[in-house]
């Protein structure tokens, strides 16, 4: 079995993992995509896609058919939630879109998975596999395996970790514990838009906003639904109460709001909340067995040095430094890049590689 054979395995099939999935097939790569769930699927509802968004989705091909079923608000706006002042309106339309390159959407969660997987689907390179939950890694000279939860071995030439805010995969390769709570609590409503009394913001994309407590509103799917989320820096977490976040907590948070925000707590799912959470970036995103991969030494010392001093764990604080002001430039440079306007050289191919470090950077590849 050599390398070249191999494909590159992809822990978890959601937004990140598939459009990890389509960059590297745009590239030639083949790709084994392992998702846990019998099928795949996204919960929750609407998601903003910012120009930086839209242009990846581009390079991938996606755009158009995720365009089809998004809506673009005119504009998005920030609102005191106690008075309905405006604090602040940042138009949306042709300015921002020649400054911007493309336009701001929001669209339905599962109108993107659906485009991204179907784009997949059409990729002779990709295999999408369900029921394959990613249990322990095991690294080779060659390859790395991973053992899945029903029984099956898959191996690869590498394996990025797309598996969410509890990656196992990070757990292995990274092992920086699990996620902290952040203290905010969030609560959903997706409404048909007829069911909507007030709609003085349907072409906004509207965040109310006062101590504690936000709720964002924007339409969605052609403008068909209303996507509604009300979220809480819970009191009660910060006072140390184990059981937070309850609607009564969130009816308490609202109490100093305008009727028309408090009203729009009637839009949402009382019976199920997230209790959200947060990792700090780590320290590394990859490890590599082969000692030249990421640590190139001379010959004569190997023999004296633990194959994991390879890994970044191991890397000393100098070059660690080193890398994070590397990375600090490189972010800093992608930004820039991701605000120019478009058609000033921005090929596919570079939008596919910031995709590539985009999800590398939040997911936790295990390179060889
Ligand atoms: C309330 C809320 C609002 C948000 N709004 C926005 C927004 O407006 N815009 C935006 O850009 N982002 C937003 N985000 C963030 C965005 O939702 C996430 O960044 C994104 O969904 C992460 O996608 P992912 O594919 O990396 O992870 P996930 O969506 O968590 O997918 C992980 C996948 O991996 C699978 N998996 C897990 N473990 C394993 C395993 N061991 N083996 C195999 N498969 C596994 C899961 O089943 C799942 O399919 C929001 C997040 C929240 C909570």
């Amino acid at each position: 079995m050599t390398m070249g054979a191999l494909p590159v395995l992809v822990a978890g099939g959601g937004i990140g993992g598939l459009s990890t999935a389509l960059a590297l097939a745009r590239r030639g790569i083949r790709v084994r995509v392992l998702e846990q769930a019998a099928a795949f699927g996204e919960i929750g509802a609407g998601i903003q896609l910012a120009p930086n968004a839209s242009r990846v989705l581009d390079a991938l091909g996606v755009l158009e058919d995720i365009s089809a079923d998004a809506w673009f608000p005119d504009y998005a706006v920030m609102i005191d939630a106690r008075d309905g002042r405006e604090i602040t309106r940042i138009a949306l339309g042709a300015a921002f879109v020649a400054r911007y390159g493309y336009r701001y959407m929001v669209v339905h969660r599962q109108d993107l998975l659906a485009a991204l997987l179907s784009a997949c689907r059409r990729e002779a390179a990709i295999a999408l596999l369900t029921g394959k939950r990613v249990g322990v890694l095991r690294d080779f000279p060659d390859r790395v395996e991973v053992s899945c939860a029903d029984g099956s071995v898959e191996a690869g030439a590498a394996l990025i970790g797309a598996d969410g805010v509890w990656s196992g995969v990070r757990a292995q390769v990274i092992g920086d514990g699990a996620p902290r709570v952040s203290g905010h609590v969030c609560y959903r409503g997706t409404l048909p838009m007829a069911e909507i009394p007030d709609r003085s913001y349907a072409n906004a994309m509207a965040l109310w906003v006062s101590e504690a407590m936000h709720l964002v509103q924007y339409p969605m799917r052609r403008g068909e639904l209303m996507n509604n989320v009300a979220v809480i820096d819970s009191p009660k977490f910060r006072s140390g109460v184990a059981a937070f976040g309850d609607w009564g907590e969130v009816e308490t948070l609202f109490a100093t709001a305008m009727p028309r925000v408090r009203d729009m707590l009637g839009y949402m799912d009382r019976e199920r909340n997230w209790i959200l959470h947060d990792r700090d970036p780590p320290d590394r995103l990859f490890r590599a067995w082969q000692p030249g991969a990421c640590h190139h030494r001379p010959p004569q010392r190997g023999v004296a040095e633990n194959p994991r001093h390879a890994e970044g764990r191991r890397i000393d604080p100098q070059r660690r430094q080193r890398a994070r002001r590397w990375f600090a430039r490189g972010f800093r440079a992608r930004c820039a890049r991701s605000v120019r306007p478009l058609g000033q050289g921005d090929s596919p191919h570079r939008s596919q590689a910031r995709l590539g470090g985009r999800s590398v950077q939040r997911a936790a590849p295990c390179m060889r």
